[in-house]
């Protein structure tokens, strides 16, 4: 298969074949047409499957193809449980975004660093946010960001997020963003938590499995 075959738009096509991807992998294959149409997704995949690139592509052919707003407004948000997968996944975001005529603009947000630059960044507005949940509410709490045209959810390894405690500070973020959104969870591993998670989480969704 192609990436186009899958429904991807040519600046995306071109976008994959710019990173060095042959073809979409297993995940992508299975992924893609469902968050494309705007399904809610459960996925059961590591690191290495190119589960990143899985809903990195459709959510921002979905986020190009929407309205757009002045000042920007986050409308995807990636929950992520470290420094080092933020960085990557926010690098993807940007990556794959390149070729459009207005590039969405990707903020990632994660402790470790002084909030003040992040603060700074996040002026202008962002369409995507990528953050690890402590960062994220810290910089709620300042009102450096609104998360109420949030049009997609993204937990990346859900697992390792309720490792590091993101039981105790999920309600506080959904309850920053619309009821009415698109949601997806990936997780490498399924254990009963993220099972109760995923049921709360997400409304008839799609099970993908790599
Ligand atoms: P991930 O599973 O998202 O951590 O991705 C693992 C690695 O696979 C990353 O280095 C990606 O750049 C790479 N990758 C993602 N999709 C593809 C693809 N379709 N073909 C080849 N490499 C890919």
């Amino acid at each position: 298969g192609t990436f186009a075959s899958l429904g991807l738009c040519a600046e995306l096509s071109h976008a994959c074949k710019a990173a060095g991807y042959a073809a979409p992998t297993p995940i992508q294959v299975e992924s893609i047409p469902s968050l494309l149409g705007g399904q809610d997704l459960l996925g059961l995949a590591p690191t290495g499957s190119g589960k990143t690139a899985a809903f990195a592509l459709p959510l921002l052919q979905r986020l190009v193809a929407g309205r757009q707003h002045a000042p920007r407004r986050v409308r995807v948000l990636v929950l992520v449980p470290t420094r080092e997968l933020a960085a990557q996944v926010g690098e993807v975001f940007r990556r794959l975004g390149t070729f459009f005529t207005r590039p969405p603009k990707v903020a990632v947000l994660h402790g470790g660093v002084s909030v003040n630059p992040q603060m700074m960044g996040l002026r202008g507005g962002a369409d995507i946010v990528v953050a690890t949940p402590g960062r994220l509410l810290d910089l709620l709490d300042r009102n450096a960001l609104r998360l109420d045209a949030v049009e997609a959810l993204v937990l990346d390894e859900a697992d390792r997020l309720l490792d590091l405690g993101f039981a105790a500070e999920r309600e506080r973020v959904l309850a920053a963003l619309p009821a009415r959104r698109q949601s997806v969870l990936f997780s490498a591993t399924f254990p009963p938590d993220v099972q109760e998670l995923a049921d709360s989480l997400l409304h008839d969704a799609v099970r993908v499995e790599a």
